[in-house]
């Protein structure tokens, strides 16, 4: 898979064109180092799109993962775009939940966007349903 290919996926999973549970299944197969580079490229996209303190409840409800999950538990203990680097950062068996995290921050971050961008701006990621058809 492509960097540009990746970053297609991972757009199309915030957008809800990709189901979370599937695309987690997705994220099982990578091999660790992979893995690492899927949650910095979550992370970086998160924080691009703005993700903030208001954005933490709805992601995690979103990413369907436990509140105590270490995960979950450091994205309420700061702002999120310190918090997303010790995300980032955790061990190999916590990489799952901090994928459904990252990728529900990032979704939730993104839908506001996308609602004052209201289909008028050149995001190339924000035109992908127009480009795919109905997902
Ligand atoms: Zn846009």
């Amino acid at each position: 898979m492509t960097p540009d290919e990746r970053a297609i996926r991972l757009n199309e999973l915030a957008q809800g064109l990709r189901s979370l549970d599937d695309e987690t299944r997705w994220f099982e197969r990578q091999d660790p180092a992979v893995r690492r580079a899927i949650l910095a490229e979550l992370a970086f996209y998160a924080w691009q799109a703005r993700a903030a303190e208001q954005d933490r409840d709805a992601a995690i409800r979103r990413a369907g993962i436990k509140p105590g999950d270490t995960a979950a538990v450091l994205l309420r203990a700061g702002v999120p775009h310190v918090q997303l680097r010790k995300i980032c950062a955790l061990p190999d068996y916590q990489q799952v939940p901090a994928f459904r995290l990252l990728a529900a921050l990032f979704g939730v971050a993104d839908d506001r966007r996308r609602a004052q961008c209201a289909g008028q701006c050149t995001h190339p990621w924000h035109q992908l349903s127009s480009r795919r058809g109905p997902a």
